[in-house]
């Protein structure tokens, strides 16, 4: 005899686990299937030896809207970044941070600042523009590339090449900014409204958090499903009868299985180091993201990650993140520490390496014309979620998992 269920969910990453509580909120009956040990999915931490390891670099940014309808902050503990980068450009050291949220660099913004009076003036009014412009017109404006976008209102040359092509590349984990201009508006608003953080304890926080009140009898780990034929998912042990099926997997797993367009992914790979005092003190210890404007080695971005959250690590130790968008298929160790030498100007070499992350899946591309909000439902019993749905982040997972349970419980009858 099969086993019944009235929603089943497949995937417990957070566009599974937001659908999952917003069925809960409508009480409406469901089980999620979840085929590793843990949920959260891309958002998950490894606890060792005292460090905390986000699987691969990430930060949470306040200001997403399902966020902070789901999420209990003051919980979290967020413990945010400094509001800008520190652009290494050869031996030089630039600092430009939102001087209306930090104004410790205020002054070293005039003269830090890459690029021509022309630019900059290309870039305050490109700030400006989107202050004003609200998210309908973003996603209803013609849609180019965010290259395109950035150098047609005047942001080019060095200020485009040394500050927001090293910066964005780290966003999008792509360096030809070939990624929709509408997903670049909607970054650079959300970065003026909101200040990027870490809970204290990992962004694993964000996904338990989430998962607390799923009842455990609700949630089956380790149970991968492989295959779905109408109404009945198949798992490796049972067949399951479902009333409803939400597909809230990965990317790739969801476009193969429902023939959806296919979506390049983009991967990136993350290191942690054991690092000394000596780079702690850099610029006033700020929790400051380091980019190299000139790219003159494999690292895209690098950080003091104690610098922001002392609890990342155990008392006095000191963690770094380094990232690299891929390919960087030969993770030669020696480069990457030669090259946070250089980005952070300090002597690498005692450095221990904790872990190293190879994400292949990170995040599915956005190119240009890209819808931000892409339909939830196959058919009337069939549904998807997921970042590849919406914007390739936390909160395009968490909308699109609200914005598949809402349908669920329309297709319902409730
Ligand atoms: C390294 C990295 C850095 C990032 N940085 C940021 C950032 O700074 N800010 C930001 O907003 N976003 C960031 N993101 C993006 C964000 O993490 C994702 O967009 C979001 O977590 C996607 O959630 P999801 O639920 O759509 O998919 P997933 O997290 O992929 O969840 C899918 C779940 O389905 C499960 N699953 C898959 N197949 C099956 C199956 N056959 N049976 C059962 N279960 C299955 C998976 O195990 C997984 O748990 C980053 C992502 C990565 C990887």
């Amino acid at each position: 005899m099969s086993k019944k269920v009235n929603v089943a969910i497949i995937g417990a990453g957070l566009a599974g686990l937001a659908c999952a509580k917003e069925l809960q909120k409508n009480k409406i009956d469901f089980h999620i299937f979840e085929f590793t040990d843990g949920v959260g999915g891309r958002v998950r931490s490894d606890y060792v030896d005292g460090f905390t390891l986000d699987r691969g670099f990430q930060l949470y940014n306040p200001s997403y809207s399902e966020g902070k309808r789901l999420l209990d902050y003051q919980s979290l503990d967020l413990k945010p970044f400094c509001p800008g980068v520190a652009i290494r450009d050869g031996k030089r050291l630039r600092i430009v941070v939102d001087p209306f949220r930090d104004k410790s660099f205020r002054l070293r913004l005039i003269k830090d600042l890459p690029g021509n009076p022309l630019s900059q003036l290309g870039l305050v009014s490109y700030f400006l523009k989107y202050l004003i412009t609200s998210d309908a017109q973003i996603a209803t404006t013609k849609d180019i590339s965010a290259l395109e976008s950035l150098t047609k209102s005047g942001v080019k040359g060095s200020l485009l090449e040394k500050l927001f092509r090293p910066f964005l590349q780290g966003v999008f984990l792509e360096s030809e900014l070939a990624t929709s201009r509408k997903f670049l508006d909607v970054v650079l608003k959300t970065f003026l409204r909101g200040t990027p953080s870490v809970p204290a304890q990992g962004m694993q926080e964000i996904s338990n958090q989430l998962s607390k009140t799923i009842n455990k009898d609700n949630l089956s780990l380790n149970t991968k499903v492989i295959k779905i034929e109408g109404n009945k998912i198949f798992t490796q042990d049972e067949v399951i009868e479902a009333n409803k099926i939400v597909v809230a997997t990965d990317p790739s797993t969801a476009i193969s299985w429902l023939n959806l367009e296919k979506k390049k992914m983009n991967s990136v790979t993350t290191w942690y180091f054991k690092a000394d005092q000596s780079v702690s003190s850099l610029i006033e210890a700020k929790p400051i993201l380091f980019v190299d404007g000139k790219q003159s080695g494999p690292l895209t971005n690098a950080v003091v990650m104690t610098n922001a959250a002392p609890s990342y690590a155990p008392a006095g130790e000191v963690l770094v993140s380094a990232s690299a968008i891929s390919p960087y298929e030969n993770s030669d160790l020696s480069s990457v520490k030669k090259h946070l030498s250089h980005i952070f100007g300090v002597n690498t070499e005692n450095w221990e390496l904790i872990k190293e992350y190879k994400i292949k899946e990170a995040l599915p591309a956005m190119n240009p014309p890209y819808s931000l909000l892409n339909s939830n439902q196959i058919t009337n019993d069939l549904f998807v979620a997921g970042d590849h749905r919406a914007t390739s982040s936390i909160q395009g997972a968490l909308l699109s998992g609200t914005n598949a349970a809402t349908l669920v419980k329309v297709s319902l009858g409730l």
